[in-house]
């Protein structure tokens, strides 16, 4: 797994907050994978940061959330997302393509559904569809009156 795959939900949107409003203050690149820097956290404080792309639990943060943990603060994910916007980037691609796929089968389900109700009314008697009909009504008002109650 990755950084941002490693990363709490809470800190990945933090890291995301930090690197657009440029909390890195300074950064270099060590190796192909390893990055050093210098990023401010709240009350003007600043941390040291160290990123290990390659191993991500080998990153380092001075910040009292990270630091001694091998947790993945927003401290090193604003110095990845600074050092390598692209993997910011490609992230935010994959699950908005995620979530298009998901919407799509969603849509997907909900059209089958509906053919399989169609169907299903179309096979059945006019009596047995009116007692099916009232007994829907009795359930739509059930709901609408409970949802009043809770309001
Ligand atoms: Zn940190």
């Amino acid at each position: 797994m990755g950084l941002i795959e490693l990363a709490s939900s809470n800190s990945f949107w933090r890291g995301v907050d930090y690197y657009k409003s440029n909390k890195v203050i300074s950064w270099k690149k060590n190796d192909e994978d390893t990055y050093s820097g210098t990023v401010k956290g709240s009350n003007g404080k600043q941390y040291d940061v160290y990123v290990d792309v390659e191993h991500p639990r080998k990153s380092k943060c001075s910040c009292p959330f990270a630091e001694d943990k091998r947790v993945i603060c927003k401290h090193m994910l604003a110095l990845y997302f600074t050092a390598k916007p692209e993997a910011l980037e490609d992230y935010l691609t994959e699950m908005e393509e995620y979530e298009r796929q998901l919407e799509e089968e969603e849509e997907r389900r909900s059209i089958e559904h509906e053919q399989e109700l169609m169907k299903k009314a179309k096979s059945m008697s006019k009596s047995d569809l009116i007692e099916e009909l009232v007994l829907a009504w009795l359930r739509i008002e059930e709901i609408e009156s409970s949802r009043y109650y809770y309001e």
